[in-house]
């Protein structure tokens, strides 16, 4: 299936775009017309992956981001968020509620239990030194 819209920000990992990362995905997204609930799911969730860039991804540094978007005829939507840093060495840890390496006064280790509750698919790809991709999934309802 091909899209039939696309578009590619490509940021450096400072928090500041984190707010950047959630305007323009939705600023694209408008022409689709989610619903207001559907739209909060997918900023949430971009928000948490976006976040895991700035704050996981490149320790002691900055880095690029990269947010692609996919829209579909029959309403999905398909966001990458993607990062060339230190990758993740148990992916399937990683995503279990509560595992976290940060700071266990900041970070809870909920995020990626956050994209999976607010998104219908969630698939991550990493590599340890390479980096870690991020394939957030939504079907929109269909306007008649
Ligand atoms: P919270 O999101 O609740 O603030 P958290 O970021 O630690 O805490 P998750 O978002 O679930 O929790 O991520 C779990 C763990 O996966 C992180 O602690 C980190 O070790 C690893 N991780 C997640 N994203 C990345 C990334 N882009 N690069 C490197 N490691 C990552
Ligand atoms: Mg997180």
């Amino acid at each position: 299936m091909k899209p039939i819209n696309t578009a590619r920000f490509v940021f450096l990992s400072r928090s500041v775009n984190e707010s950047f990362a959630r305007g323009a995905l939705a600023a694209f997204l408008a022409q689709a017309d989610p619903t207001v609930p559907q739209l909060a799911d997918i900023k949430t969730a971009v928000s948490e992956a976006v976040t895991n860039c700035i704050v996981h991804a490149y320790p002691g540094g900055l880095g690029v981001i990269t947010l692609t978007v996919a829209l579909y005829e029959n309403g999905l939507v398909k966001i990458t968020v993607a990062d060339k840093g230190v990758g993740i060495p148990d992916v399937d840890r990683a995503m279990e509620p509560l595992f976290t390496t940060g700071n266990p006064e900041e970070r809870a280790g909920l995020g990626f239990a956050v994209m999976q509750s607010f998104m219908d698919g969630v698939q991550v790809r990493s590599k340890p030194g390479k980096g870690t991709k991020v394939i957030l999934k939504k079907q929109l309802s269909v306007k008649e």
